[in-house]
């Protein structure tokens, strides 16, 4: 089948790739102008050279057998490393978080800036309509692979069944900032957890295959986040610069040569487990965290469901 993807984080293109297997064509359209969704990487041009902020997902964790052998498949190839952390096993995608995504997007036809407004029926097939007007297809099956709340208008206009499950699965939001620093911030750990009002933070700098450069990421909790959910950027990054500033006491501190933060209105979304939804008879189905639980493996298991239920 030609198959059309909407979202091309890592739940779209887990799918994508187990589909291409089964021998399907899929093509992926995406908002984004980079490729990474909620694992993107942000990049700042300081007068001293480029630094990179991992503002999505700092860390991945496994426990599936499957996922693991996946993240030792992209070690293998340089695309994750191991990050030891005194909170358990984790690793990150090297140089940056989005290394993984990115080749993955290598194998498949990817349409970035493309935003979907609407899935349209023509016949028994599927086509595309975006933002600019134009439309694309037919298509013999459609997936939707965004944030639950973004997948509820898609979903609703063909299956209600299907778009009551994204109610469910409503999202917690997250500001994360991006803080850089001239020289080395006196603090001793790379990483601190649940220390209100952030839920963790870290030296992205640390992180293997990064630069040396001193980057900090902070994100704050979801309380926090929703109290400030629709304050301007510029008094959240500062807030969590002061509260960073905090966590190295009496110490004189660099001076910060980097600020800007990040609002995630659909970060980390309500636990369900049904894995990916599959309407065979309108071949439409829908895969993403939110299917699952709110991680970077919850995402690729479920496109991986998905690619399975549609078989070949
Ligand atoms: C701040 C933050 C911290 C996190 N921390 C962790 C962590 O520590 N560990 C962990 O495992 N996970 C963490 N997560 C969660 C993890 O990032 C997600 O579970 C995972 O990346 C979700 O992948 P996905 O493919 O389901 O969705 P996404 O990555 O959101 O991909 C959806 C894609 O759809 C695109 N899209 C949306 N609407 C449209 C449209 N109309 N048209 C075209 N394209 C569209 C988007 O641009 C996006 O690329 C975190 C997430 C955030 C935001």
């Amino acid at each position: 089948m030609k198959i059309v993807i909407i979202g091309a984080g890592l739940a779209g293109l887990a799918c994508a790739q187990a589909l291409k297997q089964n021998g399907h064509t899929p093509t992926l359209f995406d908002k984004g102008r980079g490729l990474g969704g909620r694992m993107s990487t942000r990049r700042a041009q300081l007068s001293s050279g480029t630094v990179t902020f991992d503002h999505g997902a700092p860390f991945i964790a496994a426990q599936d057998a499957g996922f693991n052998a996946e993240l030792e498949r992209w070690r293998e190839e340089g695309l994750v490393a191991p990050w030891p952390m005194e909170y358990g096993k984790a690793w990150v995608g090297t140089p940056t978080m989005n290394a993984p995504i990115t080749h993955l997007a290598k194998d498949h036809d990817i349409r970035l800036s493309s935003h979907v407004m609407g899935l349209l029926r023509d016949g028994t097939r599927w086509l595309v309509l975006l933002n600019d007007g134009s439309l694309h297809g037919p298509y013999d099956a459609a997936i939707i692979a965004v944030p639950a709340e973004q997948a509820a208008a898609f979903l609703g206009m063909h299956d209600l069944v299907m778009a009551s499950h994204t109610v469910a699965a409503r999202s917690k939001p997250r500001w994360t900032a991006m803080i850089a620093y001239a020289d080395k911030m006196p603090i001793s750990q790379d990483v601190i957890c649940d220390c209100e009002p952030v839920a963790f933070a870290a030296r992205n700098s640390a992180k293997p295959g990064r630069s040396d450069r001193e980057a900090w990421v902070v994100h704050a909790n979801p309380e926090w986040s929703m109290t400030h959910l629709e304050s301007e950027p510029e008094p959240v990054a500062n807030a969590l610069r002061e509260w960073l500033g905090q966590q190295a006491g009496d110490a004189a501190l660099p001076d910060c040569i980097h600020l800007t933060a990040h609002r995630w209105r659909y970060a980390l979304p309500q636990h369900s487990r049904l894995g990916a939804l599959w309407n065979a008879g309108l071949r439409l189905g829908a895969c993403g965290d939110w299917l699952l639980g709110p991680t970077v493996e919850d995402a690729w298991l479920s496109g991986r469901q998905l690619a399975q239920k549609i078989g070949t």
